[in-house]
């Protein structure tokens, strides 16, 4: 099987070298150093534009920050569609959005190839031990082609409903994520300016029913350390959130707490730049309650 990956980030690279190792791999990055580099220590090949990385795959896989930059790759006469053949599988690992996801799905069944949108969870570990959540939309039978190659880096791999159903599901996950790094700061930012250290109300909370991803791991390793270090981008976050906001709006599901924690989120992002980590949110808790959550002992 010959199979072209695009989008060599963060999450992109490990889960492309999982990949290297089992397939005839080509890979394609818009900093193309990053795909040489990749393709000389994993050993796969290097294509100059997005459609020579399309020409001989049985299977393209994607993995940009939005939607956007997946349609802006499919187009133009360097892009993926000039290059698709028919027959071809294009798996979009993005998180991206419902209704972009269905549009370009559209558009690849005119041209005889199959898509599946499948975001993943599970964070940059997750994909270097080939143990990410993946959430797929899809139908049956590209969701079948699909799991294969997925298995590659995927432990869990769910078919959640239609085209777009994967990221509206990575979207309301990644809502719940967000609402859980805000409101466990605020709390924890209550409990030290009462004078209650931080890895003693964690090893509580840990222990009782408000315990969450984000207080169990990202809060006692990223926050209470200072270490914050820079795994998954803020703004990434603030566009799934906003995703799941839009995505229950159009449901007509009225959902104030998920609109609130998106407008924070946006907030936070404005001022905390491009390159911010996602837990870095946190930040925006202290500098309101004018208190650090760190551990005094
Ligand atoms: P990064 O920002 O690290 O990487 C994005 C990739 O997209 C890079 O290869 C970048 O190329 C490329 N890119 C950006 N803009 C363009 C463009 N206009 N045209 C072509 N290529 C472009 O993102 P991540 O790898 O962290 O995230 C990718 C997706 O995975 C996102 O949707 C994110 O929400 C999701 N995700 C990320 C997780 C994480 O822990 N990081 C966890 C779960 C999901 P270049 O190298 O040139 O900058």
């Amino acid at each position: 099987m010959n199979l072209a990956f695009l989008g060599l980030g963060a999450i992109g690279m490990p889960m492309a070298r999982h990949l290297a190792s089992r397939v005839a791999l080509t890979v394609w990055n818009r900093t193309a150093d990053k795909a040489r580099t990749f393709a000389v220590t994993h050993g796969a090949s290097v294509a100059d534009t997005p459609a020579d990385a399309a020409r001989s795959a049985d299977v393209v896989i994607t993995c940009f920050p939005t939607s956007r930059e997946v349609e802006s790759v499919l187009e133009g006469s360097e892009g993926l569609l000039t290059g698709l053949r028919r027959g071809a599988l294009f798996i979009d690992c993005t998180s991206g959005d419902p209704a972009t996801s269905r549009r370009i799905a559209a558009t690849l069944a005119e041209r005889g190839v199959a898509f599946v949108d499948a975001p993943v969870s599970g964070g940059v570990t997750g994909a270097e031990q080939g143990a990410l959540t993946i959430m797929c939309g899809g139908d049956a039978a590209a969701f079948a082609r699909a799991r294969e190659v997925l298995a590659a880096f995927g432990r869990k791999i769910v078919h959640v409903g239609p085209v777009g159903s994967g990221d509206a599901l990575k979207a309301v996950n990644n809502a719940l994520l967000a609402i859980h790094i805000w409101s466990t700061a605020e709390g924890l930012a209550a409990l030290c300016k009462a004078g209650v250290d931080p890895r003693i109300a964690l090893e509580v909370i840990n222990a009782s029913s408000g315990r969450s991803n984000s207080s169990e791991n990202l809060i006692p390793q990223r926050v209470v350390t200072r270490a914050f270090p820079r795994t998954f981008r803020l703004a990434l976050l603030d566009k799934d959130i906003a995703i799941a906001a839009d995505f229950a709006r159009e449901q007509e599901v009225p959902s104030p707490m998920i609109q609130l924690g998106a407008d924070l989120f946006r907030e936070a992002h404005m001022a905390l730049g491009e390159e911010a980590d996602h837990v870095e949110a946190v930040k925006m808790v202290e500098r309101l309650a004018g208190v650090e959550i760190k551990s005094e002992a």
